[in-house]
């Protein structure tokens, strides 16, 4: 079978939910993928930040394998002997009382959902079924009913009524706005993501998530922080939140907890939020899976052990320099935080950011657009300061291309 049959056939028997990129890719090494052809690419989505260690890292990939032939699965109806190490791991690295494990972010975010409005009515003290949590105008949080019920993309929204209720939206980066809406009594929490990487790796003002935790606090309200696309080394610090050194009531965590290996996700807090779930009122058959506890530990220790929160930082800092020494019309911004990163691209002779991707996937760096203009950038974390030369090198012959 050639690319176009591949193709063919997940267009025949898939849902067209997506809108890929035409390569189809068959192994991955570190920064790298390959197609079916045997090109090489630089891989420079990381499959939405959940590579953050790297394709098929070989200690992730180790821990997966080898629980894979003692135990995978045994739900939750019973103990297993590898949930608990995973459980005093992941909350002594973090710093959290309690650790609830999932499988996908939509189910973490969901989770804290839950999680606050029981906190509201058996702690605040809101009255039955008033609880509100705020959100922000461009937010992403995943695609199940209530979460699309959050969003105000309306793509993610059409037809997919009746919506969940309780949530007021409220402009993102927008302090008064926050104060404002925190004035209701019944509002138990504030869902936000430090930086928005969906809409488009949207870097709010210094101190804006400081004061928005800061507020959150005189009210009595849960600051809670999406970091599933921002945690994990992405942004040059452990979780984006520490660039402004607040630690929120919950972080919901997903993607590179697990390193791009297996599907794990988890929301973190501290008991009192924590416990209000008693047995029975939420859970998940594979959550907290042996081979997720495994994965997720293997994964965790290979930031730490390679230091990638400071490889990071200094990789993007030079990567948003080099970009933005590139002298072309096409480039109206680049912005972002460690190596999470965007270009704004003009729109150009009718051509969009559609078009800079098709060229820059046949000059051999994979980057996938969002919202027509915009190309995300975000390699592996553990891309080498010669590899970050070598694709900028593409990006700039690319970009200056679509300017003859
Ligand atoms: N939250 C944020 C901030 C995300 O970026 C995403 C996915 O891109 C999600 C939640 C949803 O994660 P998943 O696709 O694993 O459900």
């Amino acid at each position: 079978m050639n690319a176009q049959d591949y193709m063919k056939r997940e267009d025949q028997f898939g849902a067209h939910n997506y809108h890929p990129l035409p390569v189809v890719l068959e192994k991955g090494e570190g920064v790298f993928v390959w197609d079916v052809e045997g090109k090489r690419y630089f891989d420079f989505l990381s499959a939405y930040s959940a590579v953050n260690q790297g394709h098929c890292h070989p200690k992730i990939v180790k821990a997966l394998t080898e629980q894979a032939q003692k135990l995978t699965l045994t739900s939750r109806a019973f103990y297993n002997n590898v949930l608990g190490e995973f459980e005093e791991y992941i909350t002594k690295y973090f710093g959290y009382d309690k650790v609830l494990p999932m499988n996908t972010g939509a189910e973490a975010d969901e989770t804290a959902l839950k999680l606050c409005r029981k906190w509201a009515y058996l702690k605040k003290g809101v009255p039955a079924n008033e609880a509100k949590i705020i959100v922000c105008e461009g937010n992403f949080h995943g695609r199940t009913i209530t979460i699309v019920s959050m969003s105000t993309d309306p793509d993610a929204r059409k037809d997919f009524g009746p919506f969940t209720p309780g949530f007021v939206t409220i402009p993102y980066n927008d302090i008064p706005a926050l104060e404002k809406a925190l004035q209701d009594p019944n509002v138990a929490g504030f869902l936000v993501e430090p930086i928005q990487g969906e809409a488009g790796v949207f870097v709010p003002d210094e101190g804006y998530l400081k004061k928005a935790y800061d507020l959150c606090k005189s009210k009595n309200v849960l600051f809670i922080a999406d970091e599933v696309q921002t945690g994990v080394a992405r942004t040059g610090k452990m979780l984006a939140s520490d660039w402004e050194g607040i630690r929120p009531d919950m972080i919901i965590l997903g993607k590179a907890i697990s390193g791009g290996v297996f599907p794990v996700s988890a929301v973190l807090a501290d008991d009192e939020i924590m416990l209000c779930i008693k047995p029975g009122e939420h859970g998940s058959t594979y959550g907290g899976n042996p081979l997720a506890c495994k994965v997720a530990i293997a994964a965790l220790e290979v930031i730490k052990d390679e230091k990638l929160v400071d490889h990071a930082e200094k990789l993007g800092k030079i990567f948003r320099e080099e970009l933005k020494a590139i002298d072309s019309e096409r480039i109206e911004i680049v912005r972002g935080k460690g190596l999470l990163n965007a270009v704004v691209i003009k729109p150009m002779h009718g051509k969009t950011a559609w078009d800079v991707c098709l060229a820059l996937r046949d000059n051999g760096l994979l980057a996938k657009p969002t919202h027509d203009h915009i190309i995300r950038f975000a390699p592996p974390l553990v891309i080498t300061e010669a590899q970050v030369h070598e694709a900028v090198a593409i990006i700039k012959k690319t970009i200056l291309e679509f300017d003859k």
